[in-house]
């Protein structure tokens, strides 16, 4: 018999969790779970509150259930990944452990404090298994013809169906019942003083709930989200993103659910599922931050962007953050966001794009705002996201292109109703004028409690223009002086 450490991470489940499979491998051995938490490093890469208590309360939920199957989960605060070692030594040395199994984590300085750990404990002896756990397939089996990290997504995209195909991933059962330890009870303490208060009406708390949700969505929603995705009022996207976020469910469960829904499994059915296809820009983003790290330290994907002269406007960075720049489907998004933690992905594209391409402000301050308030904040897709807006990372939107939020509004929510739902000073504007509400005040001569437009969107966009352009030559001059 030997005792097995199952390191929880970003991975906070039974159902497809590999590490924990690989401890439970064997019915002899004692499994004990541990989580460090990391509250100072969490603060300072800005997770939001709202995320925390997610978490928390996802711990608080995991415990009873490995409680249930007779693993106890242990719970250490650490000061930073130096601290964590130090502790996993002194812990690994106090329970006999031999064996330690964990997820990887893929930011750099997770990958470093492994490095560390990894050399540390053997030279005590232990046995460390890590395993890719949140992507289908490890970074060196999705390189391209030159062997580097893809680029672009559609080149991604054909490479993991590809593999896919000719190797479909196992989801791992959640782990048999193992025999009780005689001193389970006492060594047992209830992490149920760590619950902070969310509202856990739109999340609700626990794998099952996650579980729920997807055939929920499966059963009532998938068929539709190809044409419904971009329409933020019809709720039709799965809101699952804080769970896999922070490994309440996998990507691999999602996928095998999926194939056992349509009751096949063909390429076709991954080619061309939309929402499979944004699972796989989840995957991407991941890639990316594996084969880049300097996606990790903020920095641009795209060298030009050091050129780019960016504007510190305070007042329309505050009027951006607290949903008041007077473009109703731009605030009512931001609003989303304060109040939910949580933003519908065409909103997330139309803010993200306003705040670089029409205030021309950095994108690492929207990318740190909306960190510090989503519930599902994720350096991968968050910055994969905010470079795609910005037209600075792989596969951005061409940096020419912008969102016009006029257009988008009138386009994603015609009707108004998102709007009204999260603005509502303008609960009584008729619809037809919903996207332009001052317009309807002055022919009404009615005084709207509303802001008025920050900016002349024609002149943003050819102030940005001009910006843009200038940068990537300056940046093309600067290269040439070199060469
Ligand atoms: P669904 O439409 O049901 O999609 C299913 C899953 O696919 C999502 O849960 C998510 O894991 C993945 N996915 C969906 N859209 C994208 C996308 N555009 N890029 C990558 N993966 C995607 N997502 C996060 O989970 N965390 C973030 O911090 C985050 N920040 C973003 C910032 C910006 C500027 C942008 C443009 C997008 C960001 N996204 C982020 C991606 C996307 O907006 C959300 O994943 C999506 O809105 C979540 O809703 P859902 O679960 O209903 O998605």
């Amino acid at each position: 018999m030997q005792n097995n450490l199952i390191w929880f991470r970003n991975d906070l489940r039974l159902h497809d969790n590999t590490a924990l499979h690989h401890a439970c491998n064997s019915n002899e051995d004692k499994v004990i779970g541990l989580f460090i938490a990391t509250p100072k490093q969490w603060s300072e890469h800005s997770m939001s509150q709202k995320k925390k208590s997610f978490i928390y309360s996802h711990l608080i939920s995991l415990q009873k259930e490995l409680l249930k199957l007779n693993i106890i989960l242990y719970y250490y605060e650490s000061t930073d990944f130096l601290n964590s070692i130090e502790y996993l030594l002194y812990f690994c040395e106090k329970h006999k452990i031999k064996n330690l199994f964990y997820n990887y984590q893929y930011e750099i300085n997770e990958r470093n404090r492994d490095v560390l750990l990894k050399k540390k404990l053997s030279e005590k002896g232990l046995f460390i298994k890590g395993f890719h756990d949140n992507i289908f397939f490890s970074e060196k089996k999705i390189k391209n013809h030159k062997n580097e990290t893809y680029k672009v997504f559609t080149f991604f995209k054909k490479k993991v169906i590809k593999n896919l195909n000719d190797n479909i991933p196992q989801c791992f059962p959640v782990p048999l019942k193992r025999k009780p330890d005689k001193d389970i009870f006492s060594m047992f303490t209830s992490l149920k003083h760590l619950s902070l208060h969310f509202d856990k009406n739109i999340f609700p708390v626990g794998e099952k709930k996650a579980i729920d949700r997807l055939k929920n969505f499966y059963m009532h929603k998938i068929d539709d989200y190809a044409s419904k995705r971009n329409f933020p009022f019809l709720e039709s996207t799965s809101m699952l993103s804080p769970y896999l976020s922070s490994g309440i469910i996998s990507s691999r469960y999602c996928l095998m659910m999926l194939l056992k829904i349509k009751n096949n499994f063909s390429s076709n059915i991954l080619l061309t599922s939309s929402w499979f296809n944004q699972i796989l820009w989840r995957d991407f983003y991941y890639h990316l931050l594996i084969g880049f790290p300097k996606i990790s330290k903020f920095q641009a994907l795209v060298a030009w962007e050091e050129e780019i002269p960016w504007v510190n406007n305070i007042k329309h960075f505050n009027a951006w953050k607290e949903g008041c720049t007077g473009f109703p489907i731009i605030d009512a998004g931001m609003r989303q966001l304060n109040q939910l933690g949580w933003m519908h992905n065409r909103l997330r594209m139309i803010t993200s794009s306003f705040l670089v391409k029409n205030l021309l402000i950095n994108w690492r301050k929207g990318e740190k705002y909306f960190m510090s308030n989503l519930i599902d904040g994720d350096l991968a897709l968050n910055n994969g996201g905010w470079q795609w807006s910005a037209s600075v990372g792989c596969d951005s939107v061409p940096y020419f292109r912008m969102f016009n939020p006029l257009n988008q509004s009138i386009i994603f929510d015609i009707s108004g109703n998102f709007i009204k739902k999260f603005i509502p000073e303008l609960k009584y504007v008729p619809n037809h004028y919903i996207h332009e509400p001052h317009k309807w005040s002055k022919e009404k001569n009615i005084k709207l409690d509303y802001p008025l437009p920050i900016i002349n969107y024609n002149d943003s966009r050819k102030k940005f223009l001009l910006t843009f352009n200038q940068a990537r030559l300056k940046f093309k001059k600067r290269l040439n002086t070199y060469e």
